[in-house]
């Protein structure tokens, strides 16, 4: 081979391929592939966004002072603890590189999100996955899996694409199995739509133990996905370590006021997890009634099982034709399984008429 060689491993990753937003010939077209809300972000976020077109040649606050003062005010969090990322991609893809590398292990469980394995093999890192029961994370299952050569422990806590979560207790449980000298990174993405009174969003565990991590996103419930926002909350010693290495601009303005403001309209996320809490229930009844088996998801979407990988295609078929576009999981080891995202109260409607009309029809 001639020209640059990338590093060992690299060429051994298989991108990412995100949710779709199209679907060929409909004339509605309906997005539930990526888990965004779908009432959109906050009037007042659009508001803070438009209001920075006339300040592009400005750098953005490399400190997100004002955003992480909004974030510590809204969950009760240390300011001077919070990392902000262009999305919570950027900071476990940070983290992967501060603290994994060459001969380390990543652990995750089975159907984690994808994105942990990735950004392992980006630093020749090997990521390694636990078994879950019950498509659940299993606390034992991912302590027997510890060695070493263990470098850092990611739980998406709830699971993304399983909609699975484990409780405080069992997180705790976690923690305390794992030697210091492990990271244990709770991305808790979908926190917002928990309504589960055994669960928190890890930051307890943060502010009690250093090797503990904990990453959100204004990409779901907020909204704000094209902006690209996430944050950690970590150990000083851990945030000090992720301002050493991330860019200095790494988030951008319109991120920054978009986010302050999102923050400060909690009646809209209210309304969001309102709407969810209507139609997470409603849509895994009808998709139940319908004989499909319907894993409890405590977040914004849910996971559906067909009979086998050809009844999943064909049932994704089906509502891509009529305009919905779901998501495939054949990605997640799970093509007998499709992720459907909780719409708009029509759009949940018209998943149920495209596959009632499709299995029965
Ligand atoms: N973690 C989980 C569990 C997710 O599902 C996602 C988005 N699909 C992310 C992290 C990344 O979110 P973002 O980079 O948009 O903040």
């Amino acid at each position: 081979m001639t020209g640059p060689v990338p590093q060992p491993g690299i060429l051994d990753i298989q991108a990412y391929v995100g949710g779709g937003h199209e679907a060929p010939g409909a004339d509605r077209v309906i997005v539930l592939s990526a888990n965004e809300t779908p009432l959109g972000p906050s009037p007042s976020a659009i508001d803070a966004y438009q209001a920075l077109s006339s300040s592009l040649h400005r750098y953005p606050d490399g400190d997100s002072a004002e955003l992480r003062q909004a974030i510590a005010r809204r969950h009760g969090c240390a300011a001077e603890r919070i990392v902000c990322g262009n999305g919570s991609d950027e900071l476990i893809a940070l983290l992967v590189r501060c603290y994994a590398g060459v001969g380390g292990e990543v652990l995750y469980s089975w159907h984690g999100f994808m994105m942990y394995p990735i950004s392992a093999q980006t630093v020749g890192a090997t990521p390694v996955a636990a078994q879950e029961a019950n498509y659940t994370v299993d606390v034992d299952a991912m302590l027997a899996q510890v060695t070493p050569r263990t470098r850092i422990v990611f739980v998406a806590n709830p699971n993304n694409p399983t909609g699975s979560y484990i409780s405080s207790d069992e997180m705790r449980r976690l923690r305390e199995g794992l030697p210091d000298n492990v990271l244990l990174v709770i991305d808790a993405a979908y926190a917002e739509y928990v309504t589960r009174n055994d669960y928190t969003a890890g930051s307890e565990l943060v502010e009690e133990y250093d090797n503990v991590v904990m990453t959100r996103t204004f990409s779901k419930i907020f909204g704000l996905a094209a902006l690209r926002l996430g944050w950690a909350y970590c150990s000083p010693q851990i945030a000090d370590v992720l301002n050493r290495v991330r860019g200095p601009f790494n988030v951008t303005a319109a991120a920054q006021a978009a986010g302050v403001a999102a923050l400060a309209d909690i009646s809209h996320t209210d309304a969001a997890l309102a709407h969810n809490d209507v139609w997470l229930p409603w849509l895994t009844g009808k998709l139940k009634d319908l004989g499909l088996t319907v894993h409890p998801s405590v977040g914004n979407f849910v996971l559906v099982r067909f009979a086998d990988t050809e009844a999943a295609n064909a049932a994704y078929a089906a509502m891509m034709k009529a305009g919905i576009i779901a998501r495939q999981m054949g990605g997640y080891g799970l093509p007998e399984c499709i992720r459907i995202t909780i719409g708009l109260e029509d759009e949940n409607q018209l998943v149920v008429q495209a596959l009632e009309g499709h299995l029965n029809g």
